[in-house]
């Protein structure tokens, strides 16, 4: 086997040492070694400059100059050849020396045909070699790291003026007051496209960087099926086709997992389901497989659509694969939805799966383990496949304060989304000692106007609730939720206090049908100038972004102040007070964590909310105790977040 090439270079001043050191170098055993030699320092060091050597052996003395000084210029000029250096005797103090100017080891000439020379070129060969893995790490890491930079810039930059289009398209659509424009809903619609691009592209870079992590929870699994279809269900009423949700078995009411990422599964699913289906109908089923060993959840998006090729199903979890296809499609899309979505599941333990047939439909359905879920209490889902008939009925705007106490999460966030889609500002309580919390705090600043008061929930029930709440507010409307409508039920509930009762899971129809009941139409006026209870100032460079989202506070009712750079967000907190404050985070002056250390020095309890464009980190959240982060573009719901 030929022997590896080794590249030495000798500065060494003696030719005789010269040829002492190239004879015993030829015959080294374990290397072909290729040597070049320089006789003083300064021709040493141009060498070393220009060319790359395996090893540098460097004599000590070498007429005026000592190796110590050629170390020191080595090291100065950022050569990273480990060096020998060569002594004529014995001198510890030399060698400390050496050491300490960054010598890889040391020799004494008389050695130099001996074992040890062999065993110091390997060592100092080895060194080598972990010094170059080490630097070509460093190299990377700091390359993953400005990559992850760009990422976060180039997500931020992109999402900045979506936050103006869409921003600026809810705010006229809004104010259209009736069915809205096309124009307007072709332009959100678009937007939002956009958006969700974005969200797949930067989702995909995280998985290709491996940092993409579930966060997983409690979640109300009922509540969730439900919302997600809620919110497809418009896209299928457009195109006339059936969506249904049922469950085969009994289904957990909780399961842990990551809420967010298994609603974006569950939507990608449901959507291209709509998407590639032209008539019929699309049915999602969910049920639990009991095994002697472990339990499975179940879920299947079933479609009458046009099916997928045998060819196109092989690869049809992979990145990019409709690419391939981008001249005959008809449909948007990058082709990067079910990447994500077999990413994602298997990172929740789970598998994805798909069966279809050409013509006649697909059906995608997911497996994930309930491992964390399996004592949870089971239910049937109860929902009516009609619910979302009024789903595209236009709400009338309307004006009010509403409380909504209900513990089942997504429940709560489904009727306060519907409800500040018409106006209305929704507050949510969990239970019924949160719900006395937030209607003491509101009794000196806005009063609710109506209250929606589940009736089982933990802590304090609705039946304990209501006695309270009529002490503090006896005039207002407080309608029972209840899944259990018995006969009489509602006079019980009369008479202890409650106005009316409702069934749950709650209609849309019935909720608007409600609201309109209880609540006023909003006056021209209320449009400028409702409840103005919160002063808050937004620090965005984006003149545009600014703009939009400043415009959507104002009409929930927040008085707004924008400051364009952190010097005139300090300036402006010097001059005014503010109950809350939003920080963009990529700000032309300063950055926004450092301006936010800046104001906690003279501000320490203001509530700031910080926007980005991308991900940060929880602990950097506790860190600078910011109250919410938010990624751009702000929606209607954290709109309405920021404003309470
Ligand atoms: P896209 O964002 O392009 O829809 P997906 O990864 O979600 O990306 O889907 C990739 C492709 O798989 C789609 O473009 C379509 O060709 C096909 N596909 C996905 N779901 C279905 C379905 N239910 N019926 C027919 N084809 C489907």
């Amino acid at each position: 086997m030929a022997k590896p090439h080794v590249q030495i270079l000798l500065i060494e001043d003696d030719e005789d040492d010269y040829i002492l050191a190239e004879d015993s170098l030829t015959h080294l055993p374990e290397w072909q070694v290729e040597l070049t030699w320089a006789s003083n320092a300064e021709d040493g060091m141009a060498l070393l400059d220009s060319q790359h050597f395996d090893l540098c052996l460097l004599d000590y003395q070498l007429g005026k100059v000592t190796g110590i000084d050629v170390l020191k210029q080595i090291k100065d000029r950022d050569i990273n050849t480990p060096v020998v250096m060569l002594t004529g005797q014995a001198d510890k103090a030399i060698d400390e020396a050496a050491l300490f100017a960054g010598a890889t080891d040391y020799l004494l000439k008389s050695d130099v045909d001996s074992g040890r020379f062999v065993r110091t070129i390997r060592y100092a060969l080895a060194r080598r070699d972990t010094e170059r893995e080490r630097l070509e790490r460093q190299k990377a890491e700091s390359a993953n790291r400005s990559k992850d930079r760009f990422l976060a810039h180039l997500s931020h930059e992109l999402r900045t003026p979506l936050s103006a289009i869409l921003g600026y398209t809810e705010l006229l659509l809004s104010k259209q007051h009736s069915t809205g424009s096309t124009e307007l809903n072709a332009i959100l619609r678009n937007g939002r496209h956009l958006l969700s691009l974005l969200n797949d592209v930067l989702d995909l870079s995280k998985i290709a960087a491996d940092k993409l992590e579930l966060t997983p929870s409690q979640t109300q699994f009922h509540g969730l099926l439900n919302e997600v279809v809620a919110l497809t269900h418009a896209l299928a009423l457009e195109k006339k086709l059936a969506l249904n949700l049922r469950s085969l078995t009994p289904i957990p009411v909780e399961i842990f997992v990551d809420t967010t990422r298994l609603r974006q599964v569950l939507i990608n699913l449901i959507g291209n389901a709509i998407k590639f289906t032209q008539s019929g109908r699309v049915d999602v089923e969910v049920e639990v497989i009991d095994d002697k060993s472990h339990s499975q959840l179940h879920i299947a998006v079933r479609d009458t659509g046009i099916g997928i090729s045998d060819a196109h199903l092989r690869k049809i979890f992979q990145p990019f694969e409709q690419v391939d296809d981008v001249v005959h499609k008809t449909e948007q899309g990058t082709g990067l939805g079910l990447a994500i979505c077999a990413e994602l599941v298997q990172r929740m333990g789970g598998y994805i799966h798909v069966e279809s047939e050409p013509g006649k439909g697909s059906c995608f359905s997911i497996l994930l383990p309930l491992t964390e879920s399996i004592d949870q209490p089971r239910k049937m889902l109860e929902h009516h496949s009609d619910e979302y008939r009024y789903q595209l009925q236009q709400a009338e705007p309307m004006v009010g304060k509403v409380l909504v106490v209900d513990d089942m999460e997504d429940l709560r966030s489904m009727m306060q989304a519907q409800m500040s889609a018409c106006g209305i500002q929704a507050v949510g309580a969990c239970h019924g000692l949160d719900a006395i919390k937030k209607v003491k705090e509101s009794l000196d600043s806005a009063p609710f106007d109506l209250i929606f008061l589940d009736l089982h929930m933990p802590v304090m029930d609705g039946y304990s609730a209501i006695k309270e709440l009529r002490t503090l507010m006896p005039d207002i409307p407080i309608v029972a939720l209840t899944a259990a409508t018995l006969k009489g039920r509602a006079e019980q509930l009369l008479s202890i206090g409650f106005t009316a009762m409702l069934g749950k899971p709650m209609e849309r129809r019935v909720l608007l049908e409600n609201l309109q009941h209880y609540l006023q139409p909003p006056q021209l006026e209320d449009f400028n100038q409702t409840q103005v209870t919160k002063k808050l100032l937004l620090v965005e460079d984006d003149c545009d972004a600014a703009q939009a989202t400043a415009a959507m506070l104002q009409l929930y009712g927040c008085d707004v102040d924008i400051a364009s750079t952190a010097a005139d967000c300090l300036d402006m907190l010097n001059q005014a007070t503010y109950h809350r404050l939003v920080v963009d985070l990529g700000l032309p002056d300063m950055d926004g964590l450092q301006l936010i250390s800046e104001i906690r020095k003279t501000n320490p309890s203001v509530e700031v909310f910080i926007l980005s464009g991308s991900d940060v980190e929880q602990t950097t959240l506790k860190q600078f105790n910011i109250a919410q982060h938010y990624q751009k573009p702000l929606f209607g719901e954290q709109i309405k977040r920021l404003s309470e």
